[in-house]
């Protein structure tokens, strides 16, 4: 059985791009909608001669109008993270630290589990020193990517092999 590390996030952080983005897969089916994730949300790869299957959570109950977004997330991440041996958080650095970003690392550090915050769409940003600054305060190791432009995936691959 492969190490398992779950994707958890709110919607629209870009989640399932840096999953498709660590798959290195091309066929990232994803959406301007938040919560639209209509590929697989399970795959395997090699990460560092070692199989790690990801999960990417968040897409397929929201498809059907959830009413209540955030018990959709928690629902989910729950599930996630009881069949995960590692977390990949992620928010988005254009955005900044959102009171439901909060939420989530609440709840993923009681999960006892391995974490890693990757502080996703700092293409563009003019200092992603500066973007990061209000996301250590979360107490998570953390890194600054891009999974649209594949800035900052090869180091990500590297510490996620390095936690599990
Ligand atoms: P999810 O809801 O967390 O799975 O987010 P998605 O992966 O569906 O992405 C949401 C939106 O953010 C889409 O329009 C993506 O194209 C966009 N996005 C994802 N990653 C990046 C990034 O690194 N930079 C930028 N600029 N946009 C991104
Ligand atoms: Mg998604």
């Amino acid at each position: 059985m492969p190490a398992t590390v779950a994707i958890i996030g709110r919607p629209n952080v870009g989640k399932s791009t840096l999953f498709n983005r660590l798959l290195r897969r091309e066929a990232a089916i994803t959406h301007d909608r938040p919560g639209v994730t209509r590929d697989r949300i399970y795959a395997e790869t090699d990460l560092g001669g070692r199989k790690v299957a990801f999960v990417d959570t968040g897409g397929l109950e929201m498809e059907e109008q959830v009413e209540d977004i955030q018990a959709a997330i928690f629902a989910q991440a729950r599930e996630a993270v009881k069949e995960s041996h590692g977390i990949l958080l992620v928010m988005d650095g254009r955005e900044g630290l959102t009171a439901l970003d909060e939420r989530v690392a609440a709840f993923i550090r009681t999960s006892n589990k391995p974490v890693l915050l990757a502080v996703n769409k700092i293409d563009g940003s003019e200092n992603a020193d500066l973007m990061l600054a209000e996301f250590h305060g979360l107490g998570f190791p953390l890194l600054a990517v891009s999974a649209s432009h594949g800035h900052g995936i090869t180091t990500l691959r590297e510490q996620i092999a390095d936690f599990l």
